[in-house]
């Protein structure tokens, strides 16, 4: 029997990560502060970005993005927020958690938000747009970026997948009011959770600190080192969360973000292996990639019939796919739209993801495309 082949694998740099894990072991400073600060300078450099506050997971970074748009913005219940169905629950459900409504548009055949049916969802309490750079694909985010500004609207990022893509040369998420990475551990920087939120507006990314420190107005890590009398004191503004990141996970980010560039140029490379194999198969349809510019390829995804059908035939052979994603719609929470994005609604039942991680070889390559041929021919022969 042939090894399994998984669709992610993390890859951590082991002795580097633990070397740089010591560090604060030893200088006895695990939490928020020191190396949390230092993936800070060190993303703001890297994404080019003014402003970066390291959280525990993409997902509370969102739900930051919400609340301190909603309290600067004065926006209220029921307001609208459109967002894509096609996606993992956290973009959404941070929507729902702010008493906001979600307003789902369709996709385009890049799978991002079309920027014609975002238009066509635009009402009078339409206050942000919600996208989602799909695998680490742009699709027509400027196009996007260009309607909200036009129309007054937000622009909310959920950079997942993002994490090194470059769309006209520079890396993805200038184009918004505020981008947020994740840096869980099957995503292309991995740790085990954390993520960075990044606003345009200064005064939002102070306001954002304080919410993810349960509404405090200094976090320790700056009383301590400040030359203050009362480093005990502080203020407490809002009924915040408790979302910050922690020196381990930014010790264990920081040498990720040493490699990202070059895992995925490999990423890039793995996917253009199963391009050349995958392409002009008839019942094989490939996403496609925009121009000007280049994809993080956080995954690899195919369309195919029979996609259920299809997955565990793989699995017999050892081989495991994923699916990205489930409709949202399909969830109790947002079935009241089912029916409203016809095109995310067909990908959905379609969507395979191939595996794409850096311990993937060209032989792995050449046996998960041709697997997957094979069992598309024996679906069609029957
Ligand atoms: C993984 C993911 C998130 C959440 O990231 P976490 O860091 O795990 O919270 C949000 N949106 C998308 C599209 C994702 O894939």
């Amino acid at each position: 029997m042939a090894d399994a082949i998984n669709l992610f694998e993390p890859k951590f740099r082991v002795e580097e990560t633990l070397e740089e894990i010591r560090i604060c072991l030893e200088k006895g400073w695990t939490g928020a502060g020191f190396k949390t600060l230092e993936i800070e300078e060190a993303w703001r450099r890297y994404s080019q970005l003014e402003h970066a506050h390291f959280v525990n997971s993409a997902t509370a970074g969102l739900h930051i993005a919400m609340r301190v748009l909603k309290e600067n913005d004065g926006w209220l219940q029921g307001d609208e927020i459109i967002s894509t169905p096609l996606t993992f629950v956290s973009t959404n459900h941070v929507i729902l958690q702010e008493g906001l409504t979600p307003v789902f548009a369709d996709v385009d055949e890049y799978l991002c938000l079309s920027p014609e049916s975002v238009k066509g969802r635009i009402t009078e309490r339409t206050r942000a747009v919600m996208y989602v750079g799909f695998g680490g694909n742009p699709g027509r985010l400027g196009e996007v970026a260009e309607l909200c500004r036009k129309r007054g609207l937000r622009l909310i990022l959920d950079g997942a997948h993002m994490t090194g893509t470059r769309i006209e040369g520079r890396p993805a998420g200038w184009q918004a009011d505020v981008s947020v990475f994740s840096f869980h551990a099957v995503k292309n920087l991995p740790t085990a959770d954390s993520g960075m939120v990044c606003f345009r507006e200064k005064a939002l990314d102070t306001e954002a600190r304080k919410w993810s420190w349960l509404g405090i107005d200094k976090d320790t890590y700056t009383r301590m080192a400040s030359g203050s009398s009362y480093k005990w004191m502080y203020n407490v503004e809002h009924v915040g969360f408790k979302y910050n990141g922690n020196s381990i996970m930014a010790a264990i980010a920081l040498v990720a973000l040493r490699y990202v560039d070059q895992d995925n140029a490999y990423r890039r490379q793995v996917a253009g292996w199963y391009e050349a194999l995958l392409s002009a198969q008839p019942d094989v349809h490939l996403v496609p990639t925009p121009p000007n510019c280049e994809p993080s390829r956080h995954l690899f995804q195919v369309m195919v019939p029979e996609r259920n059908a299809v997955i565990l035939a793989l699995n017999q052979r050892e081989i495991y796919p994923g699916v990205h994603y489930r409709i949202n719609t399909g969830y109790p929470m947002y079935q009241n739209q089912f029916g409203t994005c016809p095109r995310a609604e067909a990908a959905s039942e379609s969507l395979i993801s191939l595996p794409l991680h850096m311990n993937l070889t060209r032989g792995d390559v050449l046996r998960v495309a041709s697997s997957l041929l094979e069992v598309l021919r024996s679906a069609a022969a029957n």
